[in-house]
């Protein structure tokens, strides 16, 4: 009886057991991935299962050749999927052949990024797979596959480098090494990482040399000086990863995405070959954004979509801030002058809480500015101060909400009824851009009115 008992135990523990994978750069510049499922089932389906953007046609087929007899690389419904050829199980262990796939897809991470002669970046994310009990159950799943029939019992992703492909991580590397990542790339043979107090800039060696030169010297001194004001990033490794994408194209372009504790920037097109200032100035206020989230996005994040302007808008005033202190000429009036206007502008068609369902997806940034503005003002001119303190009074859950933030807020200016200002701006349509100049009146902010009764700061 005891023994039986054991042995139940043991079985549920094995069939709780997430699924390994080791993946390891070959001599060819691919590489291989050795998967150990825990458990038999017909098929096992990707997570991350996107279109590629260019034809809108899966990307794995292009890119992973399944070396294990008996099973191969379908398309089910909207997820590729391993899956048993002769109906049943898929076998244990299942290697693959992956050369990397480097375009975009239609709404995920990049797979893998060439960096340089030999240098890969490997997402971990297109590793992660469940299993289902049988192959039909992948064309009934939606978009979320964990509201489905699935089984998830995790992946782990172990990146093997060593030998001439150092490995370096970037992203969730805390969550990478207790095996449950929400998402890390592996960079294979990256060189000229610039590295201080646990936090690195690295820049494509392909990159045009004015731009790689700028961004090597602007990242760390903007890291550094978040880091002063905004106290230790916790656990998080930041890394900015600059990579270029080639002069084919006329123009220029910079696009990127964000993962906990990565910013991905791509940059791409002819006119990035030469010194551009106004190019250099949109790469300087991209990173400077999107870095601002590793405290204020990551260190603490909100819940409802509702409240997302407390983290854009205030990651944009601390990048306003940062430009204004690190590059000699950079307009903040201007700039926040701009975000002013688009808000007032915005707010004419609905409070900023509901923005999204207008699909407007801009004015968190521009009236979020603004609110930040004036917490900035109520803290003394310390915004780095007032975040500090968001920080730690939501250390608890990690998320912020409006409500929360407007209590700290208040605790900086009793009895000047700012939250009561604030609130019907972010809940109603401003006809006029008086809700907002008797805000910015109350908080204190200078301003002219011009004769349309627009505010002007001053
Ligand atoms: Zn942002």
């Amino acid at each position: 009886m005891i023994l039986a008992a054991a042995a139940a135990l043991a079985a549920a523990a094995s069939s709780d057991a997430p699924a390994d994978v080791s993946v390891t750069r070959r001599g060819d510049g691919g590489f291989e991935a050795i998967y150990t499922l825990p458990r038999a089932a017909p098929a096992w389906g990707f997570f991350r299962s996107s279109l590629a953007a260019e034809d809108r046609q899966p990307w794995r087929p292009r890119s992973w050749t399944v070396l294990t007899p008996g099973v191969r690389l379908e398309r089910r419904g909207a997820y590729d999927a391993l899956v048993a050829t002769d109906g049943g199980p898929v076998p244990r262990t299942v290697r693959v052949r992956v050369a990397p796939y480097t375009s975009e897809l239609l709404s995920d991470y990049v797979p893998a990024l060439r960096l340089g002669e030999d240098g890969i970046a490997l997402f971990d994310g297109q590793f992660s797979l469940f299993s289902v009990a049988t192959p039909a159950a992948l064309a009934r799943l939606g978009p979320d596959p964990e509201a489905g029939p699935i089984i998830d019992t995790s992946t782990r992703v172990r990146f093997r480098g060593g030998g001439a492909s150092q490995l370096r991580l970037a992203g969730d590397t805390a969550g990478y090494r207790r095996g449950n990542s929400a998402g890390t790339y592996g960079l294979f043979g990256v060189p000229g990482a610039v590295e201080q107090g646990g936090m690195a800039t690295v820049v494509d060696p392909q990159m045009p040399a004015w731009l790689a030169a700028d961004i090597r010297t602007f990242t760390p001194r903007l890291l550094d000086h978040y880091r002063k004001l905004l106290g230790s990033p916790g656990d998080l490794r930041p890394t900015v990863l600059a990579s270029w994408a080639g002069a084919d194209k006329q123009g220029a372009s910079l696009n990127g995405g964000v993962l906990k504790g990565l910013v991905l920037m791509r940059i791409s097109g002819a006119a990035a070959t030469r010194p551009s200032p106004p190019l250099r100035t949109l790469a300087h206020r991209y990173i400077a954004h999107e870095s601002a989230h590793f405290w204020l996005g990551q260190m603490v994040t909100y819940d409802k979509a509702a409240d997302n302007w407390i983290v854009e808008g205030g990651a944009d005033l601390l990048a306003i801030r940062a430009l204004g202190a690190t590059e000699p000429g950079y307009d903040m009036r201007a700039a926040l002058q701009k975000s002013l206007t688009d808000c007032l502008a915005a707010s004419k068609l609905g409070g900023l809480s509901s923005a999204a369902q207008r699909q407007d997806f801009q004015v968190k940034y521009d009236c979020g500015a603004i609110l930040s503005l004036v917490a900035e003002k109520v803290a003394g001119g310390d915004f780095p101060a007032f975040v500090r303190r968001l920080i730690a009074a939501n250390a608890g859950d990690g998320a912020v909400s409006t409500e929360e933030w407007l209590a700290l807020l208040e605790s900086h200016a009793a009895g000047r009824n700012l939250a009561t200002r604030i609130r019907p701006l972010l809940n109603q349509a401003q006809p006029t851009a008086r809700g907002w100049t008797e805000l910015l009146t109350a908080a204190g902010i200078r301003y002219r009115l011009r004769p349309d009764q627009t505010p002007e700061l001053l």
